[in-house]
């Protein structure tokens, strides 16, 4: 029976444009259906990965040039620069990368639906326009990427006028003097760190013990001292119970009580709150019960290795089907999933990726932490290259942080890169590619680089590690001999 297209897919974030542009590579006619009334790209663009990321690299500039030059009179950043110049360069960037999709699309004969995407059966999409009219469209496949969204508080409202969640923050009209931040995963941190860049005093209420528990402990205790210097207070285990506007003192009042042993009522004061909680699907409204599509306890939907649903020619992909709940990951989801659909083989997703938190100092990390291999029981050995020790670090007034690697004693084999400082997310990318070869720590001895460069740090962690190797009883000869052909 011949349906309108090859495959349907709703939601234009990451899974679903790589889905939509895998899938018109292999000559497939393709739908995509967006909800948004104005932009395509999901929380990808709009919304979270590209804006924030584009704040970040903003408050980071003012953070260098105040660091290498000295502050301006003495002046705070949020003295001397406007919220709205910040947001601007903000707004011109996710136009851009929004241009750039719909470019894609285009020039890939991508036909889009815009409005309300709800699955009518197992090979039928009905959308609901913005202005109230239905249209049916049928295919062979379907691909489910309608991303996430947050949960919202139980005990006190998000306004988005003194109470911001992460879609306000960015209308927000200047720099706050005071934030407190309620969360405690990565955007959490990324944005206590962003705002104490430009000079906001920034408080952070985890409602869990502890915060990035994933981080290598030496990475997460450099975390740490720098949250520390940057004024940051972190206070971890901690219940918010209310929070109100004083117009009297005209403040907002945080109120929260230690989930420990002392329980009394603490209160800040702050001008601003930002809540970044949990995350839920987005699945309200779909119909997955009408085709009987599975998920979770959490509602996530369920897939098997190829992103298929216990429905045979309904795919899911990106936040929807819950961890890691990334643009990273979400991007290779959807590929795969068109590539399983139209049954061109394809590696799957590997299972370690890397993990890039952009906060100021930038980390990211790849692969098992010392700590996994004490856990495991694998004999390893660690080594590590600080950023003041690199030419690149001192000369970018980047010396601020480390490269540590976590490499087998025996084989040498490279088991985990974990970095904290200027430009981590990027750096990780050479330890990746050597791990995912079975690659092992004397590529960055025999290998000419780049000189002078951040990557220099993987020369000195690895002459660290193999330095202490050699300290333990082996010989150089037989350390720097390659037997893996032997
Ligand atoms: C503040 C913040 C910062 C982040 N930073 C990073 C980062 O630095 N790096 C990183 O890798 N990830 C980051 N993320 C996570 C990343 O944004 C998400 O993992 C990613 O966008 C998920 O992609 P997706 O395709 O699943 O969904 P989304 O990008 O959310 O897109 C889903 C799309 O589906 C549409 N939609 C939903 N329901 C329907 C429907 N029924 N019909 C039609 N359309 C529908 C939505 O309008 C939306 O356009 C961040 C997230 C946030 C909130």
């Amino acid at each position: 029976m011949s349906r309108d297209y090859d495959i349907i897919i709703i939601g234009t974030g990451p899974a679903g444009f790589s889905s939509a542009m895998q899938s018109s590579k292999f000559g497939k006619e393709v739908l995509v259906v967006e909800s948004h009334k104005k932009y395509l790209g999901g929380t990808w663009i709009n919304t979270g990965t590209v804006p924030s990321k584009a704040l970040r690299e903003a408050a980071k500039n003012i953070l260098d040039f105040n660091e290498q030059f000295g502050d301006h009179e003495h002046k705070k950043p949020y003295e001397r620069f406007q919220m709205d110049d910040l947001l601007q360069y903000k707004q011109e960037i996710l136009e851009k990368e929004n241009q750039k999709v719909k470019n894609d699309l285009i020039k890939n004969k991508v036909d889009v639906a815009r409005g309300f995407g709800r699955l009518k059966g197992k090979h039928t999409v009905e959308v609901e326009t913005h202005i109230g009219s239905t249209e049916t469209y049928t295919a062979d496949y379907i691909l489910v990427s309608t991303g996430s969204s947050p949960i919202p508080p139980t005990n006190f409202e998000v306004d988005n006028d003194k109470v911001l969640d992460y879609k306000s923050i960015l209308e927000i009209t200047h720099i706050p003097r005071r934030l407190v931040v309620i969360g405690s995963g990565v955007n959490a941190i990324e944005y206590a760190t962003i705002f104490a860049a430009l000079g906001t005093r920034v408080t952070l209420l985890s409602d869990k013990k502890d915060y990035l528990t994933f981080l290598d402990h030496e990475i997460k205790e450099h975390l740490q001292n720098s949250l520390r210097k940057k004024g940051i207070t972190i206070k971890k285990n901690v219940r918010v119970e209310d929070v109100s506007f004083s117009a009297l003192r005209n403040f907002t009042e945080v109120k929260f009580r230690s989930k420990s042993e002392d329980k009394r009522l603490q209160v800040v004061e702050t001008e601003h709150v930002l809540f970044l909680g949990g995350r839920k699907p987005n699945i309200d409204g779909l119909n997955l019960d009408t085709v009987g599509i599975k998920t979770d306890d959490r509602n996530f939907i369920e897939t098997d290795d190829s992103f298929k649903t216990n429905v045979d020619n309904i795919y899911a992909a990106g936040d929807v089907i819950g961890f890691p709940r990334l643009a990273s990951a979400s991007f290779s989801q959807g590929r795969l999933a068109a590539c399983n659909m139209f049954g061109i083989p394809a590696l799957e997703v590997p299972d370690q990726i890397p993990y890039g938190i952009y906060a100021i100092p930038e980390i990211s990390n790849i692969g098992i932490t010392e700590q996994d291999a004490e856990e495991m029981g694998l004999d390893v050995t660690v080594g590590r290259a600080y950023f003041k020790n690199i030419a690149k670090g001192n000369m970018s007034n980047n010396s601020e942080g480390l490269l540590k690697l976590v490499f087998s004693t025996n084989s040498l084999k490279l088991l985990g890169v974990h970095i904290l400082g200027a430009d981590a997310a990027n750096l990780i990318h050479l330890g990746q590619s050597v791990m995912s070869y079975g690659g092992d720590v004397r590529y960055f001895i025999n290998h000419v680089m780049n000189y002078p460069t951040m990557s220099e740090a993987y020369r000195i962690a690895a002459f660290n590690g193999v330095n202490r190797v050699h300290k333990a009883g082996v010989k150089y000869k037989n350390i720097l001999e390659d037997k893996s052909e032997e």
